[in-house]
């Protein structure tokens, strides 16, 4: 939980705003493309960054991932064996990132060496949404595991991702879950604009398609 006593929240957000802004100028000095992922714990974000950086790794492109977790290594571990280098951020209590503990982050990777940088934020879709990072663009990734709810159940996250992501599509009929609903909720929230991208990360299937819409 992100205990705030009342009154200081305004403040709180308005500090993570300014770093967040400050981030964004020395990753732009560096031209380096950034991208937060959130979603819950599950969703297939670990796997998902993964996948891409391998992909994108393949092309030539130079990627670096923050594995954003409260305790322990074990996103980090995962990228560093999957030949993803990156860097391991505890919150410690906090179930969210913030943007000064990017900021700190961002202290210890040499950014010349890097054109892309991924952020894996907390599993949590509530309050990630209340702090941007200062990235490129935001992204929400949910599986089809957590349910055919998920956007009804969490208005903020989608509103405030630039591009959402349906993932494990594969195994919808197995847990009794229509892709579709997913995807008709999250068109209507978006007032018809957006539409949210399915794939299956284990299956390699949809993941072309992410790339293209995060312009990588
Ligand atoms: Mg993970
Ligand atoms: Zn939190």
């Amino acid at each position: 939980m992100h205990i705030v006593q009342p009154g200081t929240e305004i403040d709180v957000l308005k500090q993570n705003n300014k770093i967040a802004h400050e981030n964004y100028r020395l990753l732009k000095q560096h031209n380096i493309k950034s991208i937060d992922f959130m979603g819950s714990i599950g969703a297939g974000k670990t796997a998902l960054i993964i996948k891409l950086a391998e992909k994108l790794r393949a092309k030539g492109v130079r990627v670096c991932a923050i594995a954003g977790d409260v305790t322990g290594d074990d996103d980090y571990t995962r990228f560093e064996k999957s030949g993803l280098e990156s860097v391991n951020c505890n919150t410690g209590h906090e179930c969210h990132l913030d943007a000064n503990l990017i900021k700190k982050t961002l202290a210890d990777i040499n950014l010349d060496d890097y054109d892309v940088l991924f952020i894996e934020n907390v599993g949590n879709l509530v309050c990630p949404a209340d702090f941007p990072l200062g990235t490129d663009l935001r992204v929400v990734v949910v599986s089809v595991t957590e349910g055919d709810d998920m956007v009804r159940k969490h208005h903020d996250i989608f509103i405030h991702s630039d591009v959402a992501i349906l993932n494990k599509v594969d195994i919808a009929d197995a847990v009794d879950v229509d892709p579709e609903v997913i995807a008709r909720d999250y068109n209507k929230l978006t007032g018809g604009v957006k539409n949210i991208l399915k794939c299956s990360v284990k299956k390699d299937q949809g993941l072309d398609e992410i790339l293209a819409a995060l312009k990588l």
